[in-house]
């Protein structure tokens, strides 16, 4: 079955779009089907795929609104061994041009519907808000993913985010899960980093990812190549801590 991952915090800078990156590259290395689709008019996670976004005929915002299907505007990123749905510039806009439409928080949810059957794993970069994209990212999932820094104020932002969920929850999408967060450019040598992992893990418990993402400069250098960190330095900590994650993923899909 298909398995829909929104992949959110509304705090910038946390990395997501690393971890849709890199988590799209791993879990294709283990021969999983997967489509990355970045709904974040920044466009990073397009970048770090290898597609250039300002080369772009169409993009996730001709799906969400110029009736284009999903097959129209997916791309290869042949770096990362996935599918892609690119975004750039011209989704800054969408926001205010959806507020009219009916069924705005659906459009994602409704485009992917008739290619979900073509993937294992469909994970969907949010922009760093709590806004109609990421709301069409929570209807569009099964689950979230929740990638976090334990710094001083990750938790409060987390309580923001899980009220926004439960709100999803109750008028949108009834199903919708927390999968699980992640500790990302994590330093073992940093006091409040591990007092605040321990918070989190006292609070959120088998949610929390066992896999800890490092902090490594490979994961903040391969971007700017295109590449996912597995192919610039497959042996790095941070290549091999993605892989870990999508080990970890897999087992706790196969176990229940
Ligand atoms: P935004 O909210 O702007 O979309 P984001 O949450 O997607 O940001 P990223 O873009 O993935 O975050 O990461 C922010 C910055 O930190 C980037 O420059 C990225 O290369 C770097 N980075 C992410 N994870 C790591 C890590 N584990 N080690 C070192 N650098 C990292
Ligand atoms: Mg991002």
């Amino acid at each position: 079955m298909t398995k829909i991952l929104a992949i959110t915090n509304q705090k910038g800078g946390v990395g997501k779009t690393t971890t849709g990156v890199n988590l799209a590259a791993s879990l294709a290395v283990a021969h999983q089907r997967v489509l990355l689709v970045d709904i974040d008019p920044q466009g990073n996670a397009t970048m770090g795929s290898g597609v250039d976004k300002r080369m772009l005929a169409a993009t996730v915002y001709h799906v969400l609104l110029g009736g284009k299907r999903i097959g129209e505007v997916r791309q290869r990123s042949e770096n990362g061994g996935y599918d892609l749905i690119p975004a750039n510039r011209d989704l800054a806009g969408a926001e205010v041009e959806m507020v009219e439409l009916e069924r705005r928080e659906k459009r994602l949810k409704e485009a992917l519907a008739e290619t979900a059957h073509d993937y294992d794993f469909i994970l969907i970069d949010c922009p760093p808000a709590l806004n109609l994209l990421t709301v069409n990212g929570l209807t569009a999932a099964h689950a979230v993913m929740i990638p976090m820094q334990c710094e001083y104020y990750a938790l409060e932002g987390l309580s923001d985010l899980v009220q926004t969920i439960k709100k999803v929850r109750a008028h949108l999408n009834p199903g919708l899960e927390i999968e699980g967060l992640l500790r990302t450019m994590y330093d073992p040598r940093n006091t409040l980093a591990r007092q605040v992992s321990a918070q989190l893990l006292e609070h959120f418990g088998d949610k929390v990812y066992r896999t800890v993402i490092p902090r490594n400069v490979r994961l903040a250098e391969a971007p700017s190549f295109g590449v996912p960190a597995l192919k610039f330095d497959k042996d790095s900590k941070g290549a091999q801590a993605y892989l870990a994650l999508a080990g970890e993923m897999l087992n706790r899909a196969a176990t229940g």
